[in-house]
């Protein structure tokens, strides 16, 4: 049978050392960072023990931006920056739940990406109790990095960090986060079948604030990685 329509071809990201690494899903972790869940009005745990259950909800993986240039949304008059890391699953998970000891088997490399974020609709969903669907993953909101290959690699102590215009509006080291990469993969697996192709935002550290057209953003991770995007005006 012919396709009707064009098929979608998966955005692909580039690795450094070769290849490319072609996305099928886009899993985000909510309030992982306790000083960005407060600064949200949300409860951060009092202990690990405390910490229930890690907050998801996705993207479309045709919202990743590669080349840096993001459009100023529309619907919106907050769109909020949250840097976060990103893990890259290379190979499909066996069914059934994803043992953490044996969760980083599966990280195929690490980059680093925004969380772009209607804020205002956010905000508004909250309020309502409805989904944050429109808030999160529209049109060119995850610009990310390079992957890093995972080999030997352990960010723990790494810093996380993000300059607008050369002003520093986000860090924090990635051992600060509430549910590490294989708590997240191991939590991911309770409710879905993770696939190699599948990316995992981490959520953000406190310091997320407004973009406007013409600013610049300059995420890094110490001096592994880093991110350049660019608000440029809205679509008309
Ligand atoms: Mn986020």
């Amino acid at each position: 049978m012919t396709d009707l329509v064009p098929a979608c071809d998966p955005p692909r990201i580039p690795v450094r050392g070769g290849g490319t690494f072609p996305v099928r899903r886009i899993y985000c972790v909510g309030r992982n960072f306790a000083d960005h869940a407060r600064e949200m009005g949300a409860q951060a745990p009092a202990s690990p023990e405390a910490r229930g259950r890690p907050v998801f909800f996705g993207k479309p993986a045709d919202a990743l931006v590669l080349d840096g240039q993001v459009p100023y949304p529309p619907a919106t008059s907050e769109l909020h920056h949250e840097v976060e890391l990103t893990v890259a699953i290379g190979r499909d998970a066996a069914s059934g739940v994803l043992e953490p000891d044996r969760a980083l088997d599966l990280v195929l490399g690490y980059g680093i990406g925004l969380d772009l974020t209607r804020r205002d609709l956010q905000a508004q969903a909250k309020a309502a109790g409805l989904p944050w669907d429109i808030a999160k993953g529209f049109d060119h909101s995850a610009p990310v990095s390079e992957l890093l290959p995972a080999a030997g690699l352990d960010l723990r102590q790494s810093t996380l960090s993000l300059e607008v215009n050369g002003n520093l509006r986000q860090s924090a080291r990635l051992d600060q986060m509430i549910w590490s990469v294989a708590d997240i993969l191991h939590e991911l697996s309770k409710l879905y079948r993770l696939r190699a192709g599948d990316l995992v935002l981490m959520g953000t550290p406190a310091g997320v604030a407004a973009l406007a057209p013409g600013d610049r953003c300059h995420a890094r991770l110490d001096d592994l990685l880093s991110l350049d995007c660019v608000i440029l005006p809205a679509l008309t």
